[in-house]
């Protein structure tokens, strides 16, 4: 998602209680941070924050990060939660590359990654963010139990992303290639901006749930 540059944004970010400034003050400290021992989810690639925001409204009892990149797209996604001052969500303007230096072993969750940009040509697939290298990036702060849930209506990305689950160092643990009309995995889904957008059209949405596989992984 490529937003206009919004003059201000940054400011803004850098001024809002709901983005963390330097987040690698609390690598290893999340729980400290949210005063409760509440599981940690993530979403990577959290965009306009549409989705984050009525999650962590339906699961008071979880604490959410949503990472983005962009601080024009991260704004919209600020600007909802300064609205709905929910006391279980907070922002990072932060590259998915780095969270290394932001998150300990084993102290998320659950990973989200909604409809991650698809870099089509051949020579961009490590900056997708389900691939296999990021996969490995993840289980360095992924619970043993942790599970990874990807969505997107681009076939081309999902079939990319389950050839990489198993290089990845994951195995499947429920997959669709059309969730909203799967009764059982659809169950309490929440929309994204770009789910509510594509299916709109007439897109089918796949998605798949992973866990890691706790196979020996050879990093690369
Ligand atoms: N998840 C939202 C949704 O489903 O509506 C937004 C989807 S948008 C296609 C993907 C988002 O991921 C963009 O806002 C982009 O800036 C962000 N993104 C892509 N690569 C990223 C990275 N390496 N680190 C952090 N954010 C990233």
């Amino acid at each position: 998602m490529r937003l206009r540059n919004i003059p201000g944004a940054r400011e803004h970010l850098k001024e809002s209680s709901y983005v963390i400034d330097t987040p690698e003050e609390w690598k290893g400290h999340w729980r400290e941070y949210f005063k409760n021992d509440n599981p940690l989810r993530i979403e990577i690639g959290t965009g306009k924050g549409c989705f984050i925001v009525q999650m962590a409204q339906e699961n008071p009892d979880v604490n959410f990060i949503g990472i983005e990149k962009y601080s024009s797209v991260l704004l919209r996604a600020v600007q909802k939660q300064e609205e709905a001052q929910l006391t279980n969500l907070v922002y990072l303007r932060y590259e998915a590359e780095l969270l290394e230096d932001v998150f300990a072993k084993d102290e998320v969750d659950l990973i989200y990654l909604n409809f991650s940009d698809p870099w089509p040509k051949k020579s961009q697939q490590t900056r997708r963010l389900p691939c296999k290298e990021f996969l490995r990036l993840y289980s360095n702060f992924l619970g043993a139990d942790g599970h990874i849930e990807f969505k997107t209506d681009n076939r081309e990305l999902f079939d990319f992303a389950v050839d990489e689950i198993v290089p990845g160092g994951y195995q499947i643990l429920q997959i669709t290639y059309d969730l909203h009309n799967d009764p059982a995995m659809n169950a309490g889904n929440v929309m994204t901006e770009y789910e509510k957008r594509f299916s709109g059209k007439g897109n089918a949405i796949c998605k798949c749930v992973i866990e890691r596989s706790g196979a020996q992984v050879t990093l690369i």
